[in-house]
Order: structure tokens, then sequence, then C-alpha cells
């Protein structure tokens, strides 16, 4: 069955909060989640929805490449392709836009492989997680992200995830180093009994990690995520071998050669698996799988993706089993989606939909009123 037709609607969603990272805020309030939706249509009618959602400070792509790179040369090279043939389809993604040390743009393709699996599962009628073959979870704990200025807004902002049931706490370190250290120990403090690991978004020198790797273990931290600058290979390993917490990596694994070539040289032991940032879900599952054969831990993770994104990887982390909670943040921060009934959340766990494909309903109307 081909593809007839490809559209793309960038939209723009308000938020209700900001995160601010190592590099200054991810989006302000005034640029809101900028979204570009992905619609592919097959010549039978059926239809499945993808999304890019860049977040530029975080890598290099913005809404506006994702709408060029789509409409330009993604869509263009996709049009009579074998919507069952996904494989063939990042092929020839990847002749139209290369790969490099990570999957080239992989956040515009993600839209593109992310239309697919929901369209090819609609069709046949069987829920994501089923194509994907285990149904190790039928619910994905949340995290939630807390990004504080002082020990005691983390402590507020912890406490208050707790009383709204969460079980995890993701803590941005790295902008204020002074007082990292202060703000991780008020969070495990408030919340002594939930799963709690500092994010450093590669903002720590290799001697500055050391020295927090230390300071966290003592507070009985067990993940440690992306320390070091992603290219810096040495100081992964030599912080694995002087700290007996995970050393997760995240920016640093965003194409599975880079992360091949890093259990080679010994200097991984955790990932940070997010369906966006390598290129969809053909990428994050094999990523995923190399993972579990390899010994690495798995931690879920994304890039406060809106409800399309937010699904996809609520699927993926369920059918891989990762029972710590995940780092899917968008509920957070967006404050208006454009689902026709609001995705299914009990108790800060996200329950997989069994619907088929995404087992989401876009609401077109939304989209027209959010487009940009
Ligand atoms: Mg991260």
């Amino acid at each position: 069955m081909k593809i007839e037709r490809i559209e793309v609607f960038p939209v723009r969603l308000p938020m209700k909060a900001v995160l601010t990272l190592p590099r200054g805020p991810s989006r302000t309030l005034d640029e809101g989640k900028r979204v570009a939706l992905v619609k592919i249509t097959d010549a039978d009618g059926n239809v499945g929805w993808g999304e890019s959602g860049p977040s530029r400070r975080w890598s290099a792509e913005t809404l506006e490449s994702c709408l060029t790179s789509i409409r330009e040369y993604l869509a263009p090279a996709l049009i009579r392709h074998d919507v069952f043939d996904i494989a063939g389809a990042h092929a020839k993604m990847n002749t139209e836009l290369a790969t490099g040390l990570d999957p080239g743009q992989p956040i515009a393709k993600c839209a593109i492989d992310v239309a697919l699996h929901d369209l090819v599962c609609r069709r046949l009628g069987i829920p994501l997680q089923a194509w994907l073959g285990a149904k190790r979870l039928d619910r994905v704990k949340l995290a939630r992200l807390v990004s504080a200025a002082t020990p005691e807004d983390a402590a507020r902002i912890t406490k208050q995830g707790l009383a709204e049931g969460y079980e995890g706490f993701k803590v941005k370190v790295g902008h204020h180093k002074a007082i990292d250290a202060e703000l991780v120990k008020a969070v495990k403090e408030a919340a002594p009994d939930s799963y709690v690991w500092p994010d450093a978004n590669q903002a720590y020198s290799l001697e500055e990690a050391m020295r927090m790797a230390k300071t966290f273990e003592k507070l009985g931290v067990t993940l440690f995520e992306q320390p070091v600058p992603m290219t810096d290979f040495y100081g992964m390993r030599k912080l694995l071998s002087a700290t007996s917490m995970t050393i997760a990596l995240d920016e640093a694994a965003m194409g599975i050669p880079l992360v091949v070539e890093l259990i080679r040289r010994e200097a991984v032991e955790g990932l940070a698996i997010k369906v966006s940032k390598v290129g969809g879900i053909h990428y994050a599952r094999q990523m995923c799988d190399l993972a579990l054969n390899a010994g690495l831990k798995l931690i879920g993770s994304g890039l406060q993706d809106a409800p399309i994104g937010f699904a996809a990887s609520v699927h993926l982390f369920a059918a891989y089993g990762i029972a710590e909670p995940v780092d899917l943040n968008g509920p957070q921060f967006i404050a208006e989606d454009y689902l026709k009934t609001p995705f299914p959340v009990e108790r800060q766990a996200a329950l997989v939909p069994t619907g088929p494909g995404l087992g989401i309903e876009i609401d077109e109307t939304k989209i027209t009123r959010y487009a940009l």
C-alpha cells in the first residue's frame, strides 16, 4: 500500500511554564511549544500522524528547519513509497538528508517515522505497543522535572510533586553550579523514597563532574545523566570507573553507530532514550534492543513532547519495560494541545493506549486554532 499524501501543519501550543537549561530557556512563553504536525494518507485513505517538536537549545533543529526539510526533501521522496517499508522510508530520508554523528535532522525525520507507524498500526487495528512485539508494562510512570534556582524552591516543587503522585524527580543541574549539590540534596530529603537523578545537559568539565559524582553518590543518587560534553568520551569512561553510579548518556546517544563506539570503548552504562532525537520509533527500538543486549540501563526521556511524541514514547517505554519514572514532561509545560480527549494519566502514570496506532485522536479544528 502506497503513501498518497504527506501534509505538514505548523502549530504553536500555549505554554504554562518555562524550562531553563544551562544554555538558557528551552523556549519562552512567547514562542510557545512549536510543533510541525505531519499527516500521512495512504492510497486507501488510511491516516497516520507524527510530529516534530524541536528544542533549539538542546539540539540544532528548529521548527523552521523541520518544516523545510519535511516539505522540500523528505515528503517528496516518499510519495508512492510502501507504507509497510519503514526501514526503506528511512533509507530514502537518509539519502535526501545525510546522516552523521546523529541520524541527520532526526527530529524532522521522526515526524514521518511516527506517522508511518501510526498509519500501519491503524491499518492493522493494533496499538503501537503490539507492533513493537512486547507488552512489558501497561502504564508508564512520569517523573517531575525539578528546575529550581534555590534549594528551597527545589524542596517546594518536590513536595508539591509528591502530593500530586509523582514517584520520580529529575533535577536539572549545571545552571547554578555553586548550589547544584544543595539542589539535589533538597530533592532527596523532600522525597527520600523516590527515584531522583540529576541531569547536567553536558554542563560540567571532567573535574567538576568527578567532584559532583562523589557528592551525589553520598546523597544516595544512583544515576547521573550526561555530566560532560557529548564529545568527551575520555571523561565519560573516567567517570564510570570513578563512581558506582550509572552514568547515563543523553546528548551523546543520538545515533546507533556512536553508541556502538561508546560500548566498544567501555564508556557507557546507561542510555536516555528519546524517540525524537534518534529519528523516530524505528531507530529508538533498535537502540533499546542494543542497550538491553549490551546490559545497559535504559531511562525514558523526551523533549517536552506534545501528545503525539508523548504517546509514541509511552508505547515504546512500555514495550521495553522502563519501570522507573520517565522524563516525559510535556504536560508540565504545555497548557493546551490538539487532542479530542486528554491523554489518560492516573496518579502521574500514563496509561498505554489500547486503541489502534498511537491510540489518540487528533482534533483538526484545534490544529486550525493553533496554526502558525
Ligand atoms: Mg537529558
